[in-house]
């Protein structure tokens, strides 16, 4: 029988990566399509590529953008949204700029890499919307200037560059102190973000991971769904509404 503690509500942390998104329609981060099917990432989504060609990097942003922007949420994004109804104190965790949570009705939602749809001053730091970039300057022949005469980019992390400090502390420190933690989509490679699964996994949660493919980090999991996100979320939530999982009791034990 399940015993409630009473004296707190069940912490969840949901913690996504780009397989989340994929149903969206969005190509995922590892195979951009179309014009910049031929471009690695890795070359385009730093700090030093960003020195030596601006505008070339600022293109690609600018179709990532525009791809995002005309995309929809899938049912996995809205499933974790339902969640947060029956769990308020729900966070959700993202290495995804795409805003989609957010856009899917999820209201506490910590981004690790920054969002697509904000451009910031390389110099003075000043933030503006995306939009007010791309509509006005699709055709210039550089990138767009801040009027303290920085460059605009968008307002991503980029490799090699620190993720925002504040914002992975709230999230180790969620991921240390939940009693659930569902890794979706996420190929638990990069770090530090991927560890955050080990440091919730050492403290005792139940990890539930949601991955198409076996990750490094699969080992950690109490269990595991094999299957896309928007088939394996909506079921899942369906089943947490049903049987609450309990603050402190891990889901091993409840059987
Ligand atoms: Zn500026």
């Amino acid at each position: 029988m399940n015993e409630r503690h009473a004296d707190r509500p069940v912490r969840i942390v949901v913690f996504t990566g780009a397989g989340v998104s994929a149903e969206s329609g969005l190509a995922t981060f590892r195979g951009v399509g179309g014009l910049w099917a031929d471009f690695d990432p890795a070359t385009l989504a730093t700090p030093a590529a960003f020195a030596r060609d601006p505008k070339r990097v600022w293109d690609w942003y600018v179709s990532r953008y525009v791809g995002v922007r005309a995309s929809e949420p899938n049912a996995a994004h809205r499933a974790i949204a339902r969640l947060e109804r029956t769990f308020p104190s729900l966070l959700v965790v993202t290495q995804n700029i795409d805003r989609m949570h957010q856009r899917a009705g999820s209201s506490k939602v910590l981004e690790l890499h920054g969002n697509i749809w904000n451009a910031r001053c390389n110099a003075c730091g000043r933030e503006v919307d995306m939009a007010t970039l791309v509509d006005i300057a699709d055709s210039a022949s550089d990138s767009p200037r801040c009027g303290c005469g920085g460059r605009m980019r968008p307002s991503v992390v980029w490799f090699g560059e620190r993720l925002p400090e504040a914002v992975f502390e709230e999230a180790a420190e969620s991921a240390a102190d939940c009693d659930l933690f569902i890794a979706v989509g996420t190929s638990a490679t990069v770090y530090p973000a991927a560890g955050l699964i080990e440091l919730a996994a050492r403290s005792g949660a139940d990890v539930i991971e949601v991955n198409r493919e076996e990750t490094p980090l699969s080992h950690l999991a109490d269990r595991v769904l094999r299957e896309p996100a928007g088939e394996a979320l909506p079921r899942l939530v369906d089943e947490l509404e049903l049987d609450p999982p309990t603050a402190g009791a891990s889901l091993a034990k409840r059987e």
